[in-house]
């Protein structure tokens, strides 16, 4: 980075000093991960340059024969790795490709039914602050009251109800299992067109440990730098009826120029997703998760839906008697990064919430196996036991440093 030290001395220590916070925390935010050295080199290159407006073949500005070739891999890598008909690379992020969907398959004002946002489901879902809850006119459905599972029954029952053109699956603290196959039925029987969400779960989906809603949902989105691990970004793929439609809801519907620089890292990301050791890492963050869920539950955590059969835990810490921003913030001092979250049903404003959510994706990524996330469920029950012994939060970091010492970090050290 010596041009970068050199021009902007600021901004260069700001990058060193997020590398050593990355390098030296354990992070268990459940939508982040650790890009590897190739993206990270695919994000930084003169991509970025270019003006690519349209798809490859069909652009609005000259030059682009090499990133048509490079949007073109992506895409058939994309294709592959997913087995879809078609895939569309360009979505700045998960949120832009939620938005270029519904752009692609509503009229403003028609309604759509997605999972409660305390139930798990996404801002990007229908919240009233976000362009969808704006737009749409957004119904929900909810976990059941008992067990915290989606809740085929009353999904059902309530499109009947509702008569909604989309249904959405996909979630963003949910650690359970999505049946798209019983997601698509209840689609058919109202005549409603099913979008599978999976940004959080495209990495085990690639690698299988999560079944597919390929062959059911029409259309999917997804981020591109959580479980799947490359640049931050989005991408929708679909069955070949809805090609044109999502093309045309992301360029010209909601966006301009595509990134061909990140682009580039979504191919490289794919090209690393396609491997055998990429299973077996996905395989792993889904194993760790289990192993640390079971430790927790042993240590006397409340876990919604009893355990997880993904990558991410969700700890109802309502009995406790701190809120989850008071334990997230407790963690950190730990040296343990990850999010407050609502819990289903909370009683607590979502400034507070009632839980945390705590994930593997990236201490997965950094090398750590089943046989650390004992270790891992010591330090969160220690760090929440009194949340404000300062002394013990040090300690627990520090013995965190130790351990993370013999990890080198993924893209950094
Ligand atoms: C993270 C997430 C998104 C949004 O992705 P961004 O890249 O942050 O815009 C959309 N949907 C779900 C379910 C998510 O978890």
């Amino acid at each position: 980075m010596s041009a970068l030290l050199n021009t902007d001395p600021e901004i260069a220590n700001a990058i060193y000093q997020e590398e050593s916070r990355q390098s030296t925390v354990l992070e268990m935010i459940a939508s982040e991960n650790y890009a590897s050295k190739a993206v990270l080199e695919a994000v930084g290159s003169v991509l970025t340059n270019k003006y690519s407006e349209g798809y490859p073949g069909a652009r609005y500005y000259n030059g682009n024969y090499v990133v048509d070739e490079v949007e073109r891999l992506a895409r058939s890598r994309a294709k592959d790795l997913f087995g879809a008909d078609h895939a569309n690379l360009q979505p700045h992020s998960g949120a832009q490709a939620n938005l270029a969907a519904y752009l692609a398959l509503l009229n403003p004002g028609d309604t759509v039914m997605g999972l409660k946002l305390d139930s798990g489901g996404h801002l990007t879902h229908g919240s009233p602050v976000n362009a969808s809850g704006k737009i749409y006119n957004f119904v929900s459905y909810e976990v059941d009251k008992e067990s915290h599972l989606v809740d085929y029954e009353s999904m059902l029952a309530q499109a009947k109800n509702t008569r909604p053109k989309l249904i959405i699956v996909g979630a963003t603290a949910y650690p359970r299992v999505w049946d798209f196959e019983r997601a698509r039925h209840i689609a058919n029987e109202i005549g409603a067109v099913l979008l599978a969400d999976i940004a959080h779960i495209s990495g085990l989906v690639a690698a299988k440990v999560h079944p597919t809603p390929v062959g059911h949902a029409q259309v999917i989105t997804s981020s591109t730098h959580k479980t799947l691990r490359g640049p931050r970004g989005g991408i929708i793929l679909c069955d070949e009826d809805y090609r044109k439609r999502i093309n045309s809801g992301v360029f010209p519907g909601t966006q301009g120029g595509p990134m061909m620089h990140v682009i580039a890292g979504k191919a490289v990301m794919l090209k690393e997703a396609n491997t055998t050791e990429f299973k077996n890492y996905a395989q792993q963050v889904v194993l760790n998760a289990k192993h640390l869920a079971t430790h927790l539950i042993d240590g006397g955590f409340n876990l919604v839906t009893g355990g997880t059969d993904n990558h991410l835990l969700l700890l109802d810490i309502r009995d406790r008697g701190i809120t989850g921003r008071e334990a997230a913030n407790a963690l950190e001092k730990a040296g343990i990064v990850c999010n407050f979250n609502s819990v289903p049903f909370d009683d607590r404003p979502v400034r507070e919430g009632g839980g945390i959510r705590l994930g593997t994706p990236a201490i997965t990524s950094r090398g750590l196996k089943t046989e650390h996330m004992s270790l891992v469920a010591n330090w969160i029950t220690r760090a929440l036991h009194d949340v404000n012994n300062e002394d013990e939060l040090k300690v627990i970091s520090q013995e965190i440093t130790t351990l993370l010492n013999e990890f080198a970090t993924p893209g950094i050290a």
